[in-house]
């Protein structure tokens, strides 16, 4: 039979999630949720860094690691997908690179992009590969982080600050930096993140300085 194709189509709106997620936590959960409701987004697909050129000289997990973390996480949301987009391609990851990428997965007038992060990696844009050209591709969605204030957005370029949402979150002072010194000082990370990523990272050993 025929395909019949509506000329009413509407506009597919996703979210990209983009993260080290060295762990993913509660804080990225509220902020995608957060995201999909208030923007009425269809979905919220999250990708984890490859190779993030701005962490080249810190310590990060492997890929795999934070891969299978992020899937243990988002997992009851029916919501929430993956995308291992980044973790797949050679050398450094770039944000335009995967936006470029990830535009020949939908016909360019049937999706509308919303890359979601913090506000405090919004503030660095401009040290970002091509970051007007990401600003002409996707709404640029900066979720609110303890410490910084949305007036902050206002030091950015005029073309990149037109492109960004602020997305104000209940704040969680919830971060992977904040969860991986306590598992190193030997505290507790309950009720920091899902307890099945809690118990991967026990079981791997991550972040405990004997692991390192
Ligand atoms: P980061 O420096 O680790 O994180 C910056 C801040 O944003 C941290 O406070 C972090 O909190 C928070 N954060 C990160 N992802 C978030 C999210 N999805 N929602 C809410 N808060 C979030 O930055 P990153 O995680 O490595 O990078 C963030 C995104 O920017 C990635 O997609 C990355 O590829 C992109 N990026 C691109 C370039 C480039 O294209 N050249 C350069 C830098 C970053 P936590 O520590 O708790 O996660």
């Amino acid at each position: 039979m025929p395909q019949i194709r509506s000329n009413f189509m509407s506009r597919i709106k996703v979210g990209i999630m983009g993260g080290t997620f060295d762990p993913i936590h509660f804080g990225h959960l509220v902020v995608a949720e957060e995201a999909y409701t208030s923007l009425n987004l269809s979905e919220v697909i999250f990708v984890p860094t490859g190779n993030p050129p701005h962490k080249k000289f810190k310590m990060v997990t492997p890929a795999e690691d934070r891969y299978i973390m992020t899937c243990m996480a988002i997992v009851d949301n029916p919501h929430f997908k993956i995308s291992k987009i980044e973790i797949e391609r050679e050398g450094t990851s770039h944000t335009i690179d995967t936006l470029r990428e990830m535009r020949h997965w939908y016909l360019p007038k049937e999706v509308e992009f919303f890359f979601i992060t913090g506000i405090d990696a919004v503030l660095q844009m401009t040290s970002w590969k091509e970051p007007s050209a990401i600003a002409k591709i996707a709404h640029i969605v900066a979720a609110s982080r303890p410490g910084y204030n949305i007036s902050q957005l206002e030091s950015l370029p005029e073309d990149i600050r037109e492109a960004v949402i602020p997305l104000e979150i209940p704040l969680l002072a919830i971060s992977s930096t904040e969860i991986r010194r306590r598992i190193a000082a030997g505290q507790s990370i309950r009720y920091f993140l899902p307890w099945t990523v809690e118990h991967y990272i026990y079981k791997k050993n991550l972040y405990s300085l004997e692991g390192r």
